[in-house]
């Protein structure tokens, strides 16, 4: 498309979006373009979050639960919002789950003579093998059907190895993930029910590499607890040919992981007070956790920083909002959800009305809409907003959900909106080592914070 052409149809399309809105919606579409500009200026050319993302991934580093790293990160990100004056800055209290990887994994394919080392990684949650770790032969299933089908005459005393992939043609990797992950979470304990003693998954990346991706599992009651483990794509299609070759390929793994006592940790918020309408909230926000090998910047340290900077922005640039907004950096989305459940439960019993809830945590990409999660009158009118964001790639305003941890917030009304880029390389980083610093852009992460101050500022301004 030749520039001309193209400002003639954002000018075009900028002004049906702006005849469209009915009068009822009473937005002011040429003040609120103006001060979205002025978002967005502050956001690409006096931007923080990239700095911040900075020092939270490579200063501070891993910050699973329960770890020093996440204590440093309560108190990084505490003292971030303090030295950008927000009007309130506060901890809330929240136990958190404390599980810990130990000693690194090992383990290797054995065809015959022929050993090969392959990269694993224990999955949150799991049990330890014992000492010296376990060897068995492998049963190799695409599905729960599958390994039903086989029953415990040819389960039992094995490794299952659960190797569906990521389906590579959802445009949407989310779906695909939503599609395979199943396998991680509960594997090991519909494996056990059939009498296996170790569970293998196949990394949920869509990419081959050579990284194991971790995440949370969880034991069914009932079902003998056996110890689980990710393996990296390249040592899944390695072990599914070699198994083909020789059924008798037998795998050993060791891993040291244990679950210690429940932790004391923290939610970190902090707010701008409302001048209207204080007792009536806006929550923004991403989750302070992360695995404990990784970074953790696309996931989710580009979420946490994207939403101390929204609020950043609006009081740099003189806003004063109607109600108040809160940046909230939720702890323990990774395994145990405490963070958000417990902000919820705090919100509920103190009466803290939350209109809506924002939150970041599919990566720190080009934004390309919100996901919303409300009545069809509030999507609505969130949607009557599409032609203020259009000239920013923005373009989606409705599908997909909003975010794990403010999630627990819907039963109280509160609309969810869950920033959505660009999803296509989420998960060649999600949950593995490689999700550092230099994986997210300074530009995009800017273009994303930038989404999201807008996306306040409109709720605030008009409600929901
Ligand atoms: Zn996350």
């Amino acid at each position: 498309m030749s520039l001309e052409f193209k400002s003639f149809f954002t000018a075009l399309s900028l002004f049906i979006a702006g005849v469209a809105l009915p009068v009822s919606a009473q937005t002011d579409f040429q003040a609120d373009s103006a001060f979205i500009r002025k978002i967005y200026d502050t956001a690409l050319s006096e931007g923080k979050s990239y700095e911040w993302l900075r020092h939270l991934t490579q200063q501070v580093g891993p910050r699973l639960s329960g770890s020093e790293g996440a204590a440093k990160a309560v108190l990084y990100t505490k003292s971030v919002m303090e030295s950008e004056r927000f009007d309130h800055v506060f901890l809330q209290n929240v136990m958190v789950p404390h599980w810990v990887r130990g000693a690194k994994e090992k383990a290797q394919i054995s065809n015959g003579k022929q050993k090969t080392d392959v990269p694993i990684a224990a999955l949150g949650g799991s049990i330890a093998t014992p000492k010296g770790g376990i060897r068995a032969k492998v049963i190799e299933v695409k599905s729960f059907q599958q390994l039903r089908d086989l029953g415990t005459e040819k389960v039992k005393g094995k490794i299952v190895f659960f190797n569906r992939p990521m389906d590579p043609t959802k445009i949407n990797t989310f779906e695909a993930y939503a599609g395979a992950v199943e396998q991680r979470a509960a594997g090991a304990s519909e494996a056990a029910k059939l009498g296996a003693i170790g569970s293998i998954t196949r990394s949920m990346t869509t990419r081959l590499d050579d990284f194991p991706h971790t995440g949370s599992m969880r034991y069914a009651s009932g079902a003998p607890m056996i110890p689980a483990a990710a393996i990296s794509t390249n040592g899944a299609e390695l072990l599914s040919k070699t198994l083909q070759a020789n059924p008798e390929t037998e795998f050993y793994f060791e891993q040291n992981c244990e679950t210690l006592p429940d932790a004391a940790s923290h939610n970190v918020i902090g707010e701008l007070k409302g001048k209207t309408n204080a007792g009536k909230y806006i929550a923004i926000g991403g989750h302070l956790d992360s695995w404990d090998f990784a970074q953790g910047a696309h996931d989710d340290g580009s979420g946490c920083v994207q939403s101390i900077e929204a609020l950043r922005i609006l009081k740099a640039l003189g806003y004063q909002p109607n109600h108040t907004l809160r940046a909230v950096m939720f702890m323990n989305e990774e395994n145990g959800m405490k963070g958000g459940i417990t902000y919820a439960d705090s919100a509920k019993s103190k009466q803290e009305t939350h209109i809506a809830a924002i939150e970041s945590d599919h990566g720190g990409f080009s934004p390309r809409g919100f996901g919303i999660v409300g009545t069809p009158a509030q999507k609505a009118r969130i949607q009557q907003w599409a032609g203020l964001f259009a000239a920013y790639g923005v373009h989606e305003l409705g599908p997909g959900g909003g975010g794990a941890d403010i999630g627990p917030l819907a039963q109280q009304g509160t609309v969810l909106l869950g920033l959505m880029p660009d999803t296509q390389r989420y998960f060649d980083y999600h949950h593995a080592a490689n999700d550092r610093f230099e994986a997210v852009s300074k530009r995009e992460l800017e273009l994303g914070a930038a989404a999201m101050a807008s996306m306040l500022y409109l709720i605030d301004k008009y409600g929901l």
